[in-house]
């Protein structure tokens, strides 16, 4: 069976942004490298949005960068703007098609449907893919979102709307999402931090066609696109070693208190290919302990108390911009971090951090 010097298990996200960063960098060249997917077909099946706060490679997978947020609660809506790290949606499909594309001139890339196809034994190892079932009692945020289009111009597409916490909360944690790409098309999404064990919360089209209907007025509309997925909020068990290297949601990447994944990924593929070549010896990349520890008191005061959270999301946001932008994308430093933390209810972050 062929061997390979590189194996890639998963291509989705981070198996082919990993790739893609090998190929653009030239570190791919004189090694071989072979993709483990199983999919039959890469179409769109997901939209990754995130604040711009570094360069990445998909600026032509973007549906639309903006400017503007608004944050809604049952008592008040903000707006903030920001004008130096733009929020932006990837379209997957784009993106599966332009790394696909590029990678296919690349007689050293290899994909195949099953890990046994080669001998991996050799290998250095990037796995997207987790390594056992996920405990469904743990905090997970559960989604379900459609693009609608509708007859009339009715969005304002150049304000999205981050959270909107007027709707039913039944005891978690909800809140609707607005993305309008233009004035005649949205992406609404209905979102729960819970437990998945809990199947009443996910009767989404109900959710989503009241919401379209009461909250935002509108009667006509069709859905060209459905997006439905549940991101872990705990990390999984790493099997990290020199030559098995977990990458994307499986290895860490998403931020636990919001579910951001993609901007982390493409830092991990960056880093990654600027370290291939002495990638067993470099150390393991991660987020910051310190958004680790903080994400974890954090969970812990959402999980105690759910019905505080729409206040809690609201008050964080009542900062200048890039202060909130940069700590949710963990890019902030010791100043901002503390205007953050000022912001959360003492008592009840004090309870958790010593629970
Ligand atoms: C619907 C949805 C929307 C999201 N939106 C956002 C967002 O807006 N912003 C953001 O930052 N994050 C978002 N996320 C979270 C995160 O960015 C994505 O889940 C992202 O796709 C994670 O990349 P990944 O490579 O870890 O996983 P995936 O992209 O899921 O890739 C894993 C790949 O492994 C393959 N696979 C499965 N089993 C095997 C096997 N046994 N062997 C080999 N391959 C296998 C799968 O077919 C898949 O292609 C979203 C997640 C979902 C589900």
């Amino acid at each position: 069976m062929k061997e390979f010097d590189y194996l890639i298990i998963g291509g989705g996200c981070a198996g082919l942004s990993l790739a893609y960063e090998l190929e653009i960098n030239g570190k791919l060249k004189n090694k071989t490298l072979a993709i483990i997917e199983p999919r039959k077909e890469y179409k769109r099946d997901k939209t990754w949005s995130f604040w711009k706060v570094f360069d990445h490679n998909f600026e032509d997978c973007v549906i639309k960068s903006w400017n503007n947020f608004t944050i809604n609660s049952s008592e008040n809506s903000q707006e903030l703007v920001n004008k130096k790290f733009p929020y932006q949606s990837i379209n997957s499909e784009k993106f599966y098609k332009k790394i696909n594309s590029k990678l296919s001139s690349n007689p050293n890339i290899n994909f195949f449907k099953n890990l046994n196809e080669i001998n991996s034994k050799n290998s250095i190892i990037f796995n997207s893919v987790f390594e056992a079932e996920l405990d469904k009692s743990e905090l997970w945020q559960h989604f379900q979102g459609i693009e609608i289009e509708t007859t009339k111009d009715i969005f304002d597409d150049e304000i999205l709307n981050l959270m909107d916490f007027n709707c039913d909360q039944r005891n978690d944690v909800h809140f609707f999402y607005t993305l309008p790409f233009s004035k005649n098309k949205a992406l609404i999404e209905t979102t729960w931090l819970s437990n998945l064990e809990d199947q009443s919360l996910m009767d989404y089209d109900l959710q989503l066609e009241n919401y379209i209907k009461n909250n935002l007025g509108i009667k006509n509309y069709k859905i060209n696109f459905i997006e439905k997925g549940a991101i872990p909020l705990f990390y999984p068990t790493f099997k990290n070693n020199k030559k098995n290297i977990n990458i994307g949601s499986a290895g860490g990447m998403t931020r636990l208190s919001t579910g951001y994944t993609f901007l982390n990924i493409q830092e991990h593929s960056k880093y990654i290919a600027r370290n291939i070549d002495k990638i067993e010896k470099v150390k393991t990349f991660n987020l910051g302990k310190k958004y680790q520890f903080l994400d974890k008191v954090f969970l812990k005061v959402l999980e105690k108390y759910p019905e505080k959270m729409p206040k809690v999301f609201s008050n964080m946001f009542k900062t200048s911009s890039n202060t909130i932008i940069k700590f949710l994308s963990n890019k902030s430093n010791i100043f901002e971090d503390v205007v953050i933390i000022s912001k959360m209810p003492k008592l009840i972050f004090l309870r958790a951090l010593f629970d």
